[in-house]
């Protein structure tokens, strides 16, 4: 409850929540009204990969990124956060943001080319899974390139 007798910092909590949307799987955005602030709340998302697949492509499509951007576009994106991802690695960092956002630029490139995530794992998967050849400095080296 708001009001006379509760405390400013409540006020702006509780109109910070009166803000709240959320956003469904489709990307359907609806406003949430708390009526008392949630101090025990705890938001605990267990999605599967699909899960977030579908997500990470509705949001994309949200954003006008698979219409309104190309596969050119969303490459220099991509290189973009390789970057972060090699200057997170050299300085001994956290890579899980860099690695997730090279992920969701791939999806965006996969979905304008109508191409599924299993689909190029599926045909990764078929190029890798014979393959044989040798270590050399910590690069694994193709047995037709040796
Ligand atoms: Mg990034």
């Amino acid at each position: 409850m708001t009001g006379k007798n509760s405390h400013p910092d409540q006020d702006a909590r509780m109109d910070q929540l009166h803000r709240y949307k959320l956003e469904t799987v489709h990307g359907v955005k609806q406003d949430v009204v708390f009526n008392s602030y949630p101090e025990w709340i705890t938001v605990q998302e267990n999605l599967s990969t699909d899960d977030y697949v579908k997500k990470i492509v509705g949001w994309h499509h949200d954003r006008n990124l698979i219409d309104g951007s190309t596969d050119k576009d969303q490459f220099a994106k991509l290189i973009q956060e390789a970057g972060e991802l090699s200057d997170n690695i050299c300085k001994g960092e956290d890579v899980s943001d860099d690695i997730g956002d090279m992920i969701v630029v791939l999806l965006n490139i996969a979905e304008r080319n109508k191409l599924s995530l299993a689909d190029c794992l599926s045909k990764a998967w078929d190029d890798i899974k014979d393959r044989k050849g040798r270590m050399v400095d910590g690069i694994f080296i193709k047995e037709t390139d040796l």
